[in-house]
């Protein structure tokens, strides 16, 4: 009986082999930086590091190291509890009133990561006589935390204010009693950023609450950071984010809300009544991290250059690559096969990207996904360019 399953699972991983869909994780040997070593055949090589979300460079700054440290010695490990049995330190609840301050909100509710707090979120605020108008590139905890949850759901073509409108239409038809329409502020596959402008409009013409997940513009967009409201000078009404991008890159996640909301997931978000604390560690580095974000435009200037220079470099090479401003950079492949195959190429020139394809972008739009970080020099982005140059010709992707 299992036989036949272990069978089946290695035929359908054979399969995915076949069809050039087959992850491999490469084993890193230093900090995550602009330059990374990676474990080659036993030798410890330097790569030029593109595709981490390490967009401030703080992954592993001092500063937070020492904070993160300080917090492990002053509070030990590990809390050995979920927050309401006996998990809560004062330490967590100055990160959640630092990032509500940060975020302009009443109060904020950490997680073990973004995926849980987007898991979490929707179920406990919504039910069977509610309606989530859900943005067709939404990340996949949004698509999961949408399914925990009995309200009727419609889903509107990515970014399209027209068909998010028609959706809203429909959904009022049925007369709701709430709305939530819910999306990324950056799509982390194509780094377009939400039209925020539109979605708060269309929010309140139709009494509906915007829910933003925010973990790719965090840090990133906006006065100080801010994130993609900040950066239209507009609002949400509830932002969910992450510690794990620009806020250091370790782990957890957050929601930002109006205290009932976050007081209602506090009692009823299952990701966050069954799941340990966020641990000392964790925690007294993302107060840090959070600082140093906020004081960064330096950083966020430096992102910025840093984005416009390679987008040029590559589009003068002859990439195709999406439009966009956002330090994601995808410059498009189509064939899943085809961007292994780039991406193998670059490892082999010291560039340390990956590709991506279906299931986590649209068959036949494979990519790379190149991702700046205020840790990179222009130097190594230049010899980034000239390896992409160099791989796109021998690869024919560009003359
Ligand atoms: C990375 C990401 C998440 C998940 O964040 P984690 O904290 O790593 O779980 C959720 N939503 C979006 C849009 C993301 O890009």
């Amino acid at each position: 009986m299992s036989e036949r399953t272990y069978r089946r699972l290695r035929a359908e991983l054979a399969s995915l082999e076949n069809d050039g869909l087959y992850k491999r994780e490469r084993p890193i040997t230093s900090p995550q930086s602009g330059q990374i070593r990676v474990d080659l055949n036993g030798t410890n090589q330097p790569f030029i590091n593109l595709c981490a979300n390490n967009y401030l460079g703080l992954a592993d700054h001092p500063d937070i190291i020492a904070a993160a440290k300080t917090a492990m010695d002053a509070y030990g490990y590990g809390m050995a509890s979920v927050r309401f049995i006996c998990g809560t330190l004062d330490l967590h609840r100055q990160l959640e009133q630092d990032l509500a301050d940060f975020l302009g909100m009443d109060d904020a509710i950490l997680y073990a990561a973004a995926f849980d707090a987007n898991g979490g979120v929707f179920e406990p605020l919504l039910a069977v006589e509610d309606a989530i108008l859900s943005d067709s590139l939404n990340h996949a905890s949004i698509i999961d935390g949408i399914r925990l949850c009995k309200a009727q759901r419609y889903r509107y073509a990515n970014n399209n204010m027209t068909d998010l409108e028609a959706k809203l239409d429909e959904a009022a038809a049925a007369s709701p009693r709430a709305i939530v329409i819910a999306t990324d502020g950056v799509f982390s596959m194509d780094g377009t950023i939400a039209n925020i402008p539109e979605l708060r409009r269309l929010a309140d013409k139709y009494d509906a609450l915007l829910l933003l997940d925010d973990c790719h513009a965090t840090g990133i967009l906006g006065p100080q950071g801010r994130g993609t409201a900040a950066h239209f000078n507009s609002r949400a009404d509830i932002i969910t984010g992450t510690l794990g991008k620009s806020l250091g890159g370790a782990a957890g996640g957050f929601v930002a809300a109006a205290q009932p909301v976050i007081d209602m997931l506090r009692q009823r978000s299952r990701p966050y009544l069954f799941s340990n604390a966020l641990p000392p560690m964790l925690v007294g580095g993302a107060i840090k991290a959070l600082q140093l974000a906020r004081a960064g435009d330096e950083l966020r200037d430096a992102l910025r250059g840093h984005a416009r220079h390679f987008r040029t470099g590559l589009s003068e090479a002859g990439f195709r690559l999406l439009d966009g401003e956002h330090p994601i950079i995808p410059v498009m492949l189509d064939e899943a096969q085809l961007a292994q195959d780039f991406a193998n190429r670059l490892y082999e020139l010291g560039i340390f990207v990956t590709g991506f394809f279906y299931p986590v972008v649209p068959r036949d739009q494979a990519r790379i996904r190149v991702q700046m970080s205020a840790a990179l020099s222009t130097g190594q982005l230049d010899r980034a360019i000239a390896a992409f140059t160099q791989a796109g010709r021998e690869l024919r992707v560009i003359k």
